[in-house]
Formats: structure tokens, C-alpha cells, sequence
């Protein structure tokens, strides 16, 4: 911006006038935006401009001058440097509007269809402790073997072991595994010099079951006195069923590498989601609320009033939650999914729970649905829950080709949502109603499920 008169370094007192999909608090000085964490609309803060850009900057909170009523106070600053919980500093009935809103600004300005129902989010009754899986970076810090989190754009491990959002049981199995790690003095992996052992902690706790799994991804196969480390971390923590190493020699910011070994015990963790059992292996995904995945799937479920004849198709259905929680209510349900892993489980799931009318298959869903709907397969009900890039447009082609009477979309992106919903509505379909449903509190995620049904159907 030319002529500007604000440099780095300078304080300034602003208004605070917005608030970004990323939480950060937007002050305008002679026209230029300056984001600043830790601020609310409403507020006047005395702020220090850290980084001056071409066309915004960024600024850091000194003081508050005036606080928003929908301000609450931190748990911890840290949670806010580290990205773990950015809207820790407003209250939760203020982050559901704020979310809520987004919904709509997309509605309205992505899919240019401002008159669709949007009903009231569903938010938590407790929204903290409710991640069931965690993936703690490990560094050195000061000498010594660390777990934390990075701060935000950077690789600075910053020490944190109360993540607030998380099982505690989770946080004090991270704890407990550091100090096995330290006791048996395993190096804490160097990202510069791409040296040292241990990368990651992961620990995922079954929300109803209680089983643990304790994932060690370390960059060589080496681990000295494996044994003896398996045998303390389950003696200390009764929970774990499951340890499993996980070998990552890149430098790269990818967690896992290709090798799981497994060390003791099985090699998943079960737990129940909607009454049926699954069984969920290191690699697979599975919905890290479970109280909140519940509610998503009856909501998908009521949308898609099934009937007993009803073909299904669950495409991106991970380890087959949403394909096996509906399987009982209609006739055949196929289940699409790119990592292998994942329909070894979810074949595993469809056996573990006695059901026989859902086939699952490994592959790309835009190219099965393709070749689906060139076959000409009936599909009455197709369900997706796409990754946050969303719905592939030659994906979008396929539906458009196949034309499933009724279409939920459960997505966690309202941008690429929107963006595919124009598209859906300009193929033919109408869009129905969106729910929004709150699956990461604390955080600035907006999860939403749609319901499309097709015109003249
Ligand atoms: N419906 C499941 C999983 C949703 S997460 C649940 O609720 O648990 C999205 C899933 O899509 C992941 O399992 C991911 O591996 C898979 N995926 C990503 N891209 C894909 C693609 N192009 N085709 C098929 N599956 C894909």
C-alpha cells in the first residue's frame, strides 16, 4: 500500500471491526488491515504492529482498552500462540453465532443462495475434553526430551500439558509416555539435522471403551530397549491395548511414515459410535468428537428419511461409520474409500456387527462413482464427507450422471461446500436445509451437513 504511515514496531490504539475464519481480530488503519490475535469485535486494543505486508499486516495485543462482553478468559496464552484452541478467548454461545455466520456468508456469497434454511448450530454441553486422539510433536527443549505443540507458522515446540481440548486421559498418557521416553533416555528427533529418534506421540482413547492406542513414530527403526519401554507404558497406563512404532525417516512435515510395527498388544483399539462396534487401525480416520459424530450421523440420517429399499452410497466412508450406522435401515449400501487401511477396517466392522448388505471398495471416489454411473447403478441415497478440499468438480460430473434421488453432504469446509453446491443446485438439485453441527469447539472448524434432493423426484 503506498504512503502508509504505520511501520513495524509502531503502537497504535485501534477498533476492532471483524473477526476471520481464522479467529484473528481485524482493526483498519487508513484503509490497510493490520489481524491481530486474541481480539474481539468491539474491542479497542493497544497493539504493536509486528509485520507490515503488502496488502494487510499483523499486529500483537499489548492491552485492551475495551473488552467485548463476549469475551471470556484464557485458559492458557499458549493454546492461542500454538493454534490449538484460537477461540479459546470467546465465550462458547459467541463462537456458535460466529460460526453460524460463516455458514451463511457463504450461503450468500459462494453459493449465491441467501434464502436457504440454515438451522441453529448444535453446539456441546461441555465443549472441552472432547478430542479422543492426539499427535504430540516431540523436540529437545533446554537438553532435554520435550512434548508440546508448534507455535503457530513456525517449527518452535512450545511445552504444553494441559491441551484443554483433549481426553485428559489423553494429556496424562502423553505425560506419562514422555517420562518413560526420558527415563530411557530415546533422543528427541532434530527436524534441522533430521537426526535424533522420537518424532510424534500419538495416543488415541476410545470415547465409550476406554481402550488406548499409543502410536511412537520415530525416524529409524531403532529403539533401544523396546520391550522394556512397552512393558512400563502399559504398566503405568492400565487403558493401553495398543502400541504400535511408526518409522519415519523423510523430512517432512507428514506425520506417519510407510512402516508400522507393532510392539504390543493388538494392532487397533475398538470403541462404539451409534451402538455398532468398530475396530480402528493407526492409519485410519475416525471423527475425533464422538459425542458430536453421533449427533452428525442421526442427523444425516434423519435427512435421509431411508426406506427399506433404499441403495446407498457412503462415499469417503473411512472405517464405515455412516455406512454401518445406516446399513440396518436400507436395502444395500456401498462404501467408497482411498486408503487401504481404512476398508480393511471397515470390511472388519461390517463383520464385527453382523451386517451383510454393505460392500466396501478401495479407490478414488470420483473415478468408482464415475464408472458407477456409467454402469448405470441406481443409487437412491448417495452420501459424502469429503476432506476439507471438497467435492472433486469431476465428482460433481459423476452425481450430475448418476443422479441419486437424494444427496447428504457432510462437510467440514463451508468454502469448498458452497462452491459445490452451486454446482449441485445448477445440475438440478435443490438445496434442501443445512445443519451445522459444532465438532471442534475452541477452534475456528465449522462442520455442516446438507440435505439435496433432486427436482421432479
Ligand atoms: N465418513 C467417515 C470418514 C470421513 S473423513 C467418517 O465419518 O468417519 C474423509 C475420508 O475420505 C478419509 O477416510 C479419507 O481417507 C477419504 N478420502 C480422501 N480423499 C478421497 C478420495 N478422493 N476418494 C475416496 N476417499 C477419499
Amino acid at each position: 500500500m503506498e504512503n502508509l504511515t504505520i511501520k513495524k514496531n509502531d503502537t497504535l490504539v485501534v477498533d476492532i471491526i471483524d473477526l476471520t475464519y481464522e479467529g484473528l481480530g481485524v482493526a483498519k488503519v487508513e484503509g490497510y488491515p493490520l489481524f491481530i490475535e486474541n481480539t474481539l469485535p468491539g474491542e479497542v486494543a493497544e497493539i504493536v504492529v509486528i509485520k507490515i505486508g503488502k496488502t494487510f499486516g499483523f499486529g500483537k495485543l499489548i492491552k485492551l482498552q475495551k473488552k467485548s462482553l463476549d469475551r471470556v478468559e484464557l485458559k492458557d496464552k499458549q493454546l492461542t500462540a500454538t493454534g490449538i484452541a484460537p477461540l479459546q478467548h470467546l465465550s462458547y454461545s459467541g463462537q456458535l453465532a460466529f460460526k453460524q455466520k460463516q455458514v451463511e456468508n457463504v450461503m450468500e456469497k459462494i453459493a449465491k443462495m441467501p434464502e436457504i434454511t440454515i438451522l441453529p448450530m448444535i453446539g456441546m454441553e461441555e465443549p472441552y475434553g472432547y478430542r479422543n486422539k492426539a499427535q504430540i510433536p516431540v523436540r529437545e527443549i533446554d537438553g532435554k526430551l520435550a512434548t508440546g505443540f508448534f507455535r503457530k507458522n513456525s517449527h518452535d515446540l512450545v511445552p504444553i500439558e494441559n491441551y484443554y481440548i483433549q481426553d485428559p486421559k489423553i494429556d496424562e498418557a502423553i505425560k506419562v509416555v514422555a517420562d518413560i521416553m526420558r527415563r530411557f533416555s530415546v533422543k528427541p528427533y532434530d527436524e534441522k539435522e533430521n537426526t535424533g529418534s522420537l518424532r510424534h506421540i500419538i495416543v488415541r482413547r476410545g470415547h465409550y471403551s476406554h481402550e488406548m492406542m499409543i502410536v511412537l513414530v520415530t525416524r529409524t527403526e531403532k529403539l533401544f530397549k523396546k520391550e522394556v519401554i512397552c512393558e512400563q507404558i502399559i504398566n503405568e497406563l492400565p487403558e493401553v491395548i495398543s502400541i504400535i512404532q511408526n518409522v519415519n525417516p523423510e523430512q517432512t512435515n507428514v506425520i506417519l511414515g510407510r512402516k508400522m510395527i507393532p510392539l504390543a498388544g493388538k494392532e487397533y483399539i475398538k470403541d462404539t459410535l451409534m451402538e455398532k462396534t468398530y475396530q480402528i487401525s493407526p492409519k485410519s480416520f475416525y471423527q475425533v468428537n464422538s459425542i458430536q459424530a453421533e449427533i452428525l450421523y442421526q442427523t444425516a440420517i434423519d435427512f435421509a428419511e431411508l426406506k427399506a429399499t433404499d441403495v446407498v452410497i457412503d462415499a469417503y466412508s473411512g472405517i464405515g461409520t455412516i455406512a454401518l450406522s445406516l446399513a440396518d435401515k436400507v436395502k444395500q449400501v456401498y462404501g467408497i474409500e482411498s486408503i487401504k487401511d481404512a476398508v480393511i477396517d471397515a470390511k472388519a466392522n461390517a463383520a464385527l456387527n453382523n451386517i451383510e448388505n454393505v460392500k466396501f471398495k478401495v479407490g478414488k471416489a470420483e473415478i468408482l462413482l464415475k464408472e458407477w454411473a456409467d454402469e448405470e447403478m441406481h443409487c437412491d441415497v448417495l452420501v459424502v464427507d469429503p476432506p476439507r478440499k471438497g467435492l472433486a468438480k469431476f465428482f460433481i460430473d459423476a452425481v450430475l450422471e448418476m443422479k441419486p434421488k437424494k444427496m447428504i453432504y457432510i462437510s467440514c469446509n463451508p468454502a469448498t461446500f458452497a462452491r459445490d453446491l452451486r454446482l449441485l443446485a445448477d445440475g438440478g438439485y435443490n438445496i434442501e436445509k443445512i445443519q451445522p453441527v459444532d465438532m471442534f469447539p475452541q477452534t475456528t472448524h465449522v462442520e455442516s451437513i446438507i440435505l439435496l434432493q433432486m427436482k421432479n423426484s
